[in-house]
């Protein structure tokens, strides 16, 4: 019989790419669908899967709606991507971004020890927990130093995690993703913010591009690799934490160079710094070491950064040109 997928944060990016990818798995895949008075289904519905995968009415801040959702469809394995995932609006929304990031896990690990206690289970633990690192390069072993109520909601949902799956014998699992980008990340997003304004700008629809700290550092990779290592982490026989990660930090304004550079524009000419987008608090750098992911899992990525940030500029250009 097919195995069956439950997925919280459906309607995100990483929520779209693994219900693609278990669907080419031959999976039955359901999501959670918290009600919201906008659209959120374009993800699904540009990947070509919207009327692939059942959506249940349900928000994981919601315990009775989820125990509804895993009665109905007794997942062999649940994935929860869903959060208020943007760090810069963590400061503004603390208790908003604990209740979506931090508090929800424990509520799907509740329903999941009332309702059905096999389901195995992954949660999106993020690198935003090293924070200020405390080793140049971060894996599994790094103590933690989140940097913002985002942060310090992620690192809740990461011991919460390791918690059930040492009190209760879970197959709960934590993956702790480096930064991870596609055409379907949100727009206010750097690397999609920069990708967006690349096409703007190349099609005369934008002069300037405001941006923040372009000294960061991050680890980028591309979310459709991303995703296969949150399937392998469950197919294993024991749960675990894995760093996911490509291994290689550049500055947002090194991916704003490249970008500008692929459609033979010059970042400088354009790329005008906002005080407003600084950050109470900066993670000025992160990179990972994915060799554990690599050795137990077999994971590696596959997209370079160049074809990442290649594919996001061509996806804009084509979004841009298509707008009335
Ligand atoms: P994060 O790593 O989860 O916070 O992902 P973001 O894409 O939001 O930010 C990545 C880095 O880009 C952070 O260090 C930001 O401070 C920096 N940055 C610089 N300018 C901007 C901007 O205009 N928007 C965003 N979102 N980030 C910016």
């Amino acid at each position: 019989m097919a195995k069956r997928a439950l997925i919280s944060g459906i309607t995100g990016q990483d929520g779209a790419y693994l219900a693609k990818l278990l669907l080419q798995k031959g999976y039955g895949v359901h999501g959670l669908l918290a009600r919201r008075s906008s659209d959120t289904s374009w993800r699904l519905r540009e990947l070509g899967i919207l009327t692939e995968v059942q959506l249940i009415d349900a928000d994981i801040s919601d315990l009775s709606s989820v125990v509804r959702a895993l009665q109905l469809v007794q997942p062999d394995e649940y994935y929860n991507l869903a959060a208020q995932s943007f760090v810069a609006t963590s400061w503004f929304q603390p208790l908003l971004t604990t209740n979506a990031t931090a508090t929800s896990v424990a509520v799907v690990l509740e329903a999941l020890r009332l309702t059905t206690p096999k389901t195995r289970f992954y949660q999106a633990s993020s690198s935003e927990m090293f924070g200020k690192i405390q080793a140049p390069v971060q894996d599994e072993t790094t103590p933690f130093y989140p940097r913002s109520p985002y942060g310090v909601a992620k690192l809740f949902g990461h011991w919460i995690t390791v918690n059930y799956r040492e009190s209760f014998g879970m197959h709960a699992s934590s993956g702790i993703l480096f930064n991870h980008e596609s055409p379907l990340r949100g727009i206010e997003f750097v690397t999609r913010k920069i990708s967006d304004a690349v096409a703007r700008i190349k099609q005369g629809k934008q002069r300037e591009l405001r941006m923040g700290n372009l000294d960061a550092r991050r680890d980028w990779g591309f979310a459709g690799d991303f995703v296969e290592a949150m399937w392998l982490m469950l197919q294993q026989a024991e749960p675990s934490d894995y760093v996911v990660a490509t291994g290689r930090t550049i500055t947002v304004r090194e991916f704003c160079r490249i970008a500008f550079q692929h459609v033979g524009l010059n970042y400088e000419d354009h790329v005008v710094i906002d005080p407003k987008f600084f950050r109470p608090a900066e993670v000025d750098v992160l990179q990972g070491n994915a060799a554990r992911a690599r050795t137990k899992l077999g994971w590696r990525p596959k997209t370079s950064l160049e074809e990442l940030i290649t594919m996001m500029v061509d996806a804009d250009m084509r979004r841009v040109a298509a707008e009335a």
